[in-house]
């Protein structure tokens, strides 16, 4: 499978699409902004998205969703239901936190999901890992040798957890769940920040 990354936003988001070569099914996973770049790495794989998954409710990875909705009204955005509080608040929180942004639309999720729930790419299924602390109900998306952990691990340390819904010892037993579930070579694609690997973090995470 192919992973197309990119960086939007103030905050240097990680925006992945991933893509099965083989049934040219894709993946996008969180949506900082939605910009042409996104369309063009669907049309160089010749894929076609079949939906958004968003890791946690922080309106830095969901901004991009109210565009992206207009353009695709037929691909489903799903979201973790732990944070449906956080992000039908989104309006709110950044008005807290960054000001004059303007008038905020609420992310149209179409589907707020557990971690029962069945999504496959392709003959691939997702693991969805529930992995709170960052926020209330965060979760990581595991497919193919690959984790996508939104702010929960990033390369040599953690989230943040003095945002509303954090909470450390969550957070730490989180990393500490995922670390030791998954394999060495499984490579860690972060929501900020470079990539690592479950490897470098068991040997190099300071939480742990
Ligand atoms: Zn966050």
């Amino acid at each position: 499978m192919i992973v197309d990354t990119f960086v939007f936003g103030m905050l240097e988001n990680n925006n992945y699409l991933l893509v099965d070569e083989i049934s040219k099914e894709a993946v996008l996973f969180d949506c900082t902004q939605y910009t042409d770049e996104i369309e063009k790495s669907l049309n160089k794989h010749n894929a076609n998205l079949k939906f958004v998954l968003i890791t946690h409710g922080h309106f830095d990875h969901t901004l991009g969703l109210a565009k992206f909705h207009e353009k695709n009204p037929e691909i489903p955005i799903y979201a973790p239901i732990g944070d449906k509080e956080l992000i039908n608040e989104t309006d709110a929180f950044v008005d807290r936190f960054l000001g004059g942004l303007g008038k905020i639309e609420i992310p149209p999720v179409t589907k707020y999901i557990d971690s029962n729930e069945e999504l496959f790419i392709g003959n691939n299924k997702i693991e969805i890992i529930n992995s709170f602390g960052h926020t209330k109900g965060g979760v990581c998306y595991f497919i193919d040798d690959k984790l996508f952990s939104g702010d929960t691990i990033f390369l040599e340390s953690v989230g943040r957890t003095d945002l509303p819904g954090g909470n450390f010892e969550q957070l730490k037993s989180s990393v500490k769940n995922i670390i030791n579930k998954l394999a060495d070579n499984v490579v860690i694609y972060p929501g900020h920040g470079d990539l690592t690997t479950i490897k470098h973090e068991r040997e190099n995470n300071p939480i742990l």
